[in-house]
């Protein structure tokens, strides 16, 4: 089992497979992209299926599949398949754009994988093709609404992002929660974008996005949700679907936080607001490297923050970052 400094147990791997990405979110990294790393920096299929394992036998449970866009990886299925078979592992999710996911929502069920996390910050066509800088939306909500009929357990990620679709929060709840078996996460923008653009403060924090919804609907339950769950959940009466609020920037879920990141040059982040505290991938590529990886993750656990706040003044430049190398 890993167990932090703090008494947390770490269960749950998000693990980047690319850092590379078709869309290009505004609130994710410049207009240009990011210097994305060359594809011999990039952990191969079977260095993050080795290194999946090994942490499996660590104690990790749940694996998030992340990136980057993961389906920009033409091998992407080969690793889900292997992973798949790992008995230990109780579950498999992905987080996507859902641009690219088209032509494979038959071979995941089949696989088992159930949780699929789509990011979708507007409703209004013209305002998500004006945040993502590309033309996408219509693709994105046909795969969507695809995922739902296939019966997968869809969370949307939709960023309150000031001034740009504030105005769709009330939509996004009409069109998606309304009737879909959804739940629909807001979440506040956090300053990873590559260093497009610096705040200190956020004005769409948890507690406006909820006043906003609330001020539509008269009839609102909090909803009981796993002790490490980073969202609080919400019913609105009648509603197919839920929806949930992350307070991201906020950071006031730390305490429960059973996450450890890798990404996919192969860097530990024990934290989101951290620096990487550890690289693997040379060490993946040189001999006994399963023991190696093993003392290495349990030195990174044994030297977590305690929170995001401790960790961001432990570590410089880390807003120089972009989402698309961390992995969200
Ligand atoms: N490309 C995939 C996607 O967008 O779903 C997976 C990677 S993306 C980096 C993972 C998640 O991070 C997405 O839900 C995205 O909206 C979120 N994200 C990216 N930049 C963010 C930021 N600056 N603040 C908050 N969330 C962010
Ligand atoms: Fe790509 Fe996801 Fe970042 Fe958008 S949020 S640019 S889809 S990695």
């Amino acid at each position: 089992m890993l167990i932090d400094n703090h008494n947390r147990t770490i269960d749950y791997l998000r693990l980047a497979v690319t850092d590379r990405c078709n869309l290009r979110c505004n609130y994710c990294m410049p207009e240009n992209g990011i210097n994305f790393v060359k594809s011999d920096r990039l952990l191969s299929i079977d260095e993050l299926y080795r290194l999946s394992k090994v942490l499996v036998d660590q104690g990790i449970r749940k694996i998030r599949i992340t990136g980057g866009e993961p389906f920009m990886r033409k091998d992407l299925m080969i690793l889900l398949r292997k992973l798949s078979a790992i008995p230990q592992l109780e579950d498999i999710s992905m987080t996507t754009n859902a641009t690219l996911i088209g032509n494979h929502i038959l071979e995941l069920k089949e696989l088992g994988i159930k949780n699929i996390n789509v990011s979708l910050d507007a409703i209004n066509p013209e305002t998500f093709n004006r945040i993502t800088r590309r033309s996408q939306f219509e693709t994105v909500y046909g795969n969507l609404i695809k995922l739902i009929q296939e019966g997968f357990n869809v969370k949307v990620n939709f960023i309150a992002l000031d001034g740009q679709n504030t105005d769709d929060i009330i939509p996004i709840l009409e069109n998606l929660t309304k009737h879909y078996p959804v739940s629909v996460r807001f979440l506040e923008e956090m300053p990873f974008n590559g260093g497009s653009k610096k705040f200190n403060e956020i004005t769409w924090n948890h507690r406006k996005i909820f006043e906003h919804i609330a001020s539509h609907y008269p009839s609102i339950s909090k909803i009981s949700s796993e002790k490490t769950s980073t969202s609080i959940n919400y019913q609105i009466e009648d509603f197919a679907g839920t929806f949930g609020i992350i307070p991201s920037f906020t950071r006031n879920f730390c305490g429960s936080c059973n996450r450890l990141r890798i990404t996919a040059t192969g860097d530990v982040i024990t934290c989101l607001y951290a620096n990487a505290s550890k690289n693997l991938r040379d060490i993946l590529r040189g001999e006994s490297s399963e023991e190696k990886i093993k003392e290495e993750i349990l030195d990174a656990i044994k030297h977590r923050a305690k929170n995001g706040f401790e960790a961001e003044k432990r570590n410089k430049n880390i807003y120089e970052n972009s989402m698309t190398s961390i992995g969200g």
